[in-house]
């Protein structure tokens, strides 16, 4: 079992599972040719693949083209199912930012194929999480700017408005279709500037001055 840490607190909360929004920024859905999406593109990484900052990524054997896609986390904080907007801000408890790491070669086969993706983004070490900080205690702003710098050179940045989803819309959307339940996350999508990283490569996101993710890859 896997915690998620609340900000100077000693509360831990059991995260479930992991619900990813894939396409959530024109530009990014632009530099991987795909279109602008009418609904947030769903998938799932399974618990198992969760590492916290500060541990390190292990790129599989079986990829050579392993990309950092740096995201706005929400941790769900009670049970919400065919949720309105104002049931889904209640819902979402606090957030963080992760990476979801995605073997980019690999999903481009899956893609082609007409396959899912599982393979591509659920291995080992695929999710990095920062710690959360609570929305009662700092709302999320569409301001805040999310970026990710590589060997101190910045790949993305991104402010949060860019988002075609929302936090509250993503929230609602999902619980449409399953149920949320608390200790769950929720990746929110990645701005434009994904690209590959290798072994060695020191990756560094941010949330405006709140909230720091480190890792590496070996
Ligand atoms: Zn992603």
């Amino acid at each position: 079992m896997k915690y998620a840490e609340i900000d100077h607190s000693q509360e831990k909360i059991a995260i479930g599972k992991i619900v990813c929004v894939g396409r959530n920024y024109a530009e990014h859905a632009k530099e991987l040719g795909n279109e602008v999406p009418e609904f947030p593109v769903l998938f799932l990484k399974p618990p198992s693949a969760l590492i916290y900052s500060g541990e390190k990524i292990v790129k599989p054997s079986f990829s050579d083209d392993m990309h950092h896609e740096i995201e706005l986390v929400l941790l769900i904080g009670n049970d919400v199912k065919n949720a309105n907007e104002e049931e889904s801000r209640k819902a979402i408890l606090a957030y963080g930012i992760g990476l979801d790491m995605t073997l980019r070669d690999i999903q481009s086969n899956l893609k082609k194929k007409g396959e899912p993706w599982t393979i591509a983004k659920c291995f080992d070490t695929s999710a990095v999480i920062s710690e959360f900080i609570p929305v009662g205690k700092n709302p999320i702003s569409a301001e805040y700017n999310l970026s990710l710098s590589v060997n101190g050179t910045v790949r993305q940045s991104s402010p949060l408005s860019k988002m075609l989803f929302n936090p509250w819309q993503i929230v609602s959307y999902i619980s449409s279709k399953m149920l949320l339940e608390k200790g769950d996350l929720i990746f929110t999508g990645t701005p434009a500037g994904v690209g590959k990283v290798v072994p060695g490569d020191k990756l560094e996101g941010k949330l405006d001055q709140i909230l720091t993710l480190k890792t590496e890859v070996v």
